[in-house]
This record gives structure tokens, sequence and C-alpha cells, in this order.
């Protein structure tokens, strides 16, 4: 089957979301929507998507020949050749130092910790048990990490932002200390729209950040708290994780980037250690969710160990550039990570984690937008980078990576698009943004989708904090505009309903998962939609001028202006 269909690109007149006015576009986006309407600007040659050609590239990807995709193993190799190939085939040229595959080092922990973790006070012992109370881990390379006696303090939720005049470690000396730390943020906590973007997850709110900000405080020790609600998912999810061998990038055993010993408690060894404490944990909690909120050492102290069995790997990104035409040194950018789970250890039944639409359907959509835009004439003004990114699957290993050793100034890039699951089910009304409301590029995909007869929606979670859970986020965290849509929810054939219950389904029968599988019944014309979505937004930021931002009060802006202003002193 192919599905051909009359491309249409961009609308002379732009249909927004009500409430938005036209006058919030850019006026650079309305002149070049304009002189596409004009046909001055639009390419003599425009690419079209095909359902075979798309469904060829998911169905190899997720073979089980490619094993789950798990980095630095013979499915790795298989995958990467895969996508150099096609890169070529596009005409992209290597983009890393000359090579399509940029090594990034990372290293296989196997944990073995101790059986408890040991908090003393003057009332005497309590003992969180090891994957029932807690659990814990270190990601330094070193063969054994202990803490000894080291005193514990509330520190609310470990947050420090200048912007809000908010800091938990205020005054405070973190040195050989642990870190008890809430998880999420106070908007969530209160639902107060003024702190924190109110439910919707910040990233202040993410498990890695307070890992991350303990450490620039140089504790010995960070020790979230879970909930269920607040954290978006189990304790099961947390304690089958950190069984399993972690990744990560490879950091000298020296270095200090990382808090030594880092965990979790349940809520209930949290109620008992705040008791051992005299205090009362939904007190302090609440007292942790409020301005001028003061970090409490508390008279306890933790003792435990933790032994790793370490294992260096190398594992790649591959990146392709196709160059631009007039501003080579400007860059539009697509990512997707094409890793995935591997296999599992045990030998009964499916052992492989095929990873079909996670995210083979998305290293899928990134080869046939570097094809497409491969066959753009005249060429687009502005490069166009394509980065399959490894390790997404293990911390957003590979972009992490990428970021700290960018193969393009990260200030020309105008702006990209990240993919991480495509639409399996058909055609959609909507078009479903990640993190909505967050950077002008909203505005072109608005006017690209409205140029489909679609309309964007934001994502039904935010609570849930997507925006901070794959690639692209690496990206904005250092100022980068990145999108992260996804497959729309009201199906054209069978409404939203009915999208929403095959969005559920796929996350309780599929979702990492052995029987996330290729399936020659899917409707892949919704992934075709999208990518001529896609296709569309990067052409019109590939073809103008101009370097979109954050919206006002976007945690990223502020990074952005600082490296556009960098970056244009540097020229
Ligand atoms: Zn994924």
């Amino acid at each position: 089957m192919v599905l051909r269909r009359p491309r249409r690109q961009f609308l002379p007149e732009v249909t927004l979301m009500p409430g938005r006015r036209p006058s919030a576009l850019p006026a650079v986006l309305t002149g070049l929507l304009a002189g596409l309407a004009a046909g001055c600007v639009s390419s003599s040659v425009t690419p079209s998507f095909e359902t075979d050609r798309y469904a060829d590239h998911v169905r190899v990807l997720a073979s089980d020949d490619f094993e789950g995709r798990r980095p630095a193993t013979a499915g790795e190799e298989k995958t990467v050749a895969y996508l150099e190939q096609e890169f070529r085939r596009a005409g992209l040229q290597p983009g890393a130092s000359g090579s399509f595959r940029q090594p990034v080092s990372l290293v296989e922990l196997r944990t073995r910790p101790d059986a408890a973790l040991r908090i003393s006070g003057a009332g005497g012992d309590t003992l969180l048990k090891y994957a029932d109370d807690a659990v814990y881990w270190t990601k330094r390379v070193v063969p054994e990490l202990a803490l000894t006696d080291s005193d514990l303090v509330f520190v609310g939720y470990g947050i420090v932002e200048p912007a809000m005049g908010w800091n938990d470690y205020a005054g405070l000396d973190m040195r050989g200390k642990t870190a008890v730390i809430l998880v999420n943020d106070p908007g969530f906590a209160t639902g107060d729209p003024e702190l924190f973007n109110g439910r919707a997850m910040t990233y202040h709110g993410r498990w890695t950040y307070k890992y991350e900000e303990a450490a620039r405080q140089g504790a010995a020790g960070a020790i979230i708290v879970h909930e269920e609600a607040p954290a978006a998912y189990p304790w099961e999810v947390l304690r089958n994780g950190a069984a399993r061998p972690q990744l990560a990038i490879y950091t000298p055993p020296e270095a200090t980037s990382l808090v030594g010993v880092e965990g979790w408690m349940t809520r209930d060894a949290a109620v008992k250690v705040f008791l051992a404490a005299g205090l009362d944990y939904d007190t302090v909690k609440a007292a942790a969710a409020k301005r001028g909120f003061r970090a409490m050492p508390l008279p306890l102290r933790a003792t435990t160990r933790v032994a790793n069995d370490i294992h260096r790997i190398t594992s790649n990104n591959v990146v392709g550039i196709l160059p631009g035409a007039n501003r080579p040194d400007e860059y539009v950018i697509y990512t997707a990570h094409w890793d995935h789970l591997g296999r599992t250890a045990e030998g009964s039944g499916d052992t492989i984690f095929n990873g079909a639409v996670d995210n083979a359907t998305g290293t899928a959509a990134l080869i046939e937008l570097a094809r497409a835009f491969g066959e753009v004439r005249p060429r687009p003004e502005r490069s166009v980078v394509f980065v399959g990114f490894t390790g997404e699957e293990y911390g957003l290993l590979g972009s992490e990576y990428f970021a700290d050793h960018p193969v393009v100034p990260l200030a020309q890039i105008a702006g990209g698009f990240n993919m991480d699951g495509m639409a399996v089910n058909g055609r959609t009304r909507d078009v479903t943004v990640v993190g909505y409301g967050a950077s002008e590029l909203e505005d072109y995909l608005a006017a690209a989708a409205a140029g489909q007869g679609r309309v964007l929606a934001p994502e039904p979670t935010p609570e849930k904090g997507s925006y901070y859970r794959s690639d692209h986020f690496m990206l904005a965290r250092k100022g980068v505009p990145m999108l992260y849509a996804r497959a729309g929810i009201d199906s054209e054939q069978h409404g939203p309903e009915w999208g929403l219950q095959q969005n559920t389904d796929y996350i309780s029968h599929r979702y990492h998962k052995p029987s996330d599988e290729f399936d020659p019944d899917w409707d892949l014309s919704g992934a075709i939609q999208d990518l001529e979505l896609y296709f569309d937004v990067g052409l019109m930021l590939a073809m103008e001028q101009g370097f979109p931002n954050w919206r006002p009060g976007n945690e990223f802006r502020a990074i952005r202006d600082q490296s556009r202003a960098g970056g244009a002193a540097s020229q």
C-alpha cells in the first residue's frame, strides 16, 4: 500500500487554537507563510512520505535480529550500521569529526548494596531494608563507597532557584551530610499556579535534578522520599530498576559531579525516620511547600555501604548533517533515540524487548525525514542535523553526552524536534504537544498543523513531567528550543475516547515489555501525517532567519538568551 496524498503545506490563513490571537505569530513567520502562499519561497521539489517505506524501517529495527537494541551489543552494531547506511543514502555528511558515529563512553554498574540503610539516633537504630524500605546505589565509578554516620538534613524539595527566590539549602554546609528530599515541587504539592508552574511538573521536580543539586551542594548522600502521586509511578518501578545493571556516562572515579550515595525511601520509611527525629512527616512536608521554608538538620545519622561491579563500554550517537545552502552555520535539529532495553536475563518465553513503538518508530521517522530533506531542491538555507541518540532508556545518556559535547554550536541551533514513539493508530484531528506552552516553536507547529486542518492540544497529564523524560530535554536545558509532539488523541475514524483508550492500552500492555513488537495491522497513516507535519515545521525553520525563543517565564529562556548573546559575541 502506497499512501500518496496531495501535499498541503501551509494555508495562508492561519487557524490557531481558540484564545490564541494570530498576532502571537512572530512577524518573520507570518511573512514566511505569506511567501509560501505566494509560491516564492516554497521548494520546487516537495518530498512525499510513503507508508511501505516507513513500515520497512520499523520492521527491520524492531526485528528479533536487532536484539532489542541495547547499547554496546551486537544489536547496537546492527542498528548503528543501518542508520549510517540510511543517512549516507539520504545524502547526509558525517556529523562527528568525519564519522557518522559519536562515541559515548559509558559504564555498566552492577550494584551490590548492604542489606539495610541504618538510621541511628538517640532512641536507637531504625533499619531501612534494601528493596522493601529503600533502594540506594552509587553511580561513581568506584568499586565501593560507604556512608558512615552521615548527618541527615531534611532539605524539603531540595530546590535552588534564584529567579523564584527559592533556596532550600540556604545557609547549609552539606559536606559529609545526607539530604532527605521530597519528590516533585511545591507547585504540585499546593496547586498554587504561582509556585513552580502549579500542578505541572517542572525540571526542579524531577528526581534527576534533586541528585544534581545535592551534588552541587557537596552532599555525601541524597535520599528522595517516594510517593506515588508526585513521582508518577509506583515503588515497584524503583525497586525493579535498582535491581538491574545501571548504565551511566563514564566519569573519572574522583569526579564530584555525582552524589556519593543516591537513593529513595518509601513514604512509610520516611514516616518512621521523621518519628525517630520526633517529627511528624506530613507536618514537615507541608512546611516545605511554603515560601521561606528552612532546611532542618535531623538528630539522626545514616550508615550504609554499596559495592559496584564495573564494566566500561562504548556506545554511539549517530550524527548526520545536511549542509545548508546559504547559512550552513545555522541549524535545525531532528532527534530520536535508537536504543531500547535489549533482552531479559530469564530464558523463558519472549526474551527480546523489540521496542517497536519505543523507539523504532521514531528512528524510522528520523531516517525518513533525512531522506526527505535530502530531496529538497533548492537546498534549505540552514543546515539540518539528524541525531540518533544512544542510552535514552538508561537516563538520557546519549543526549546528555551530545549536549555536553555538541558537534555544532548549540547557540546556532534555531530549534528542533524530538521523536519518541510515533502514531500507529491512524490519522488524528489534533497534535499532542508535550510541555505545551513552552516555546515559540509551537507557533510554527500550530501554523503547519492548521495547514493539515489540525489543532494543537496539550498533553493530558502535564503533572507526570513527560517533557523532562526524553532526549529533547537535554538540549532544552542548554537553552535550545525543542518540540516534543506525539500522536494526537482525537482519531479521525474513532474519536478522542477511542484514541485515549489506545494510549492507555499501550502503556499497560506493551510499554517497556517484550510485547512492544511490530504489528502489520498498524494503521501508519497517522505516522505519515505527523512526518509531513514535522517536515513542514523543520523546513519553515530551515528557510527563515529568526531564532525562536522560550516563552517569557519559561525556565530555559534565560539560558537561551545568555547562550545566544555569547554565540553572537564570539562571531
Ligand atoms: Zn522512548
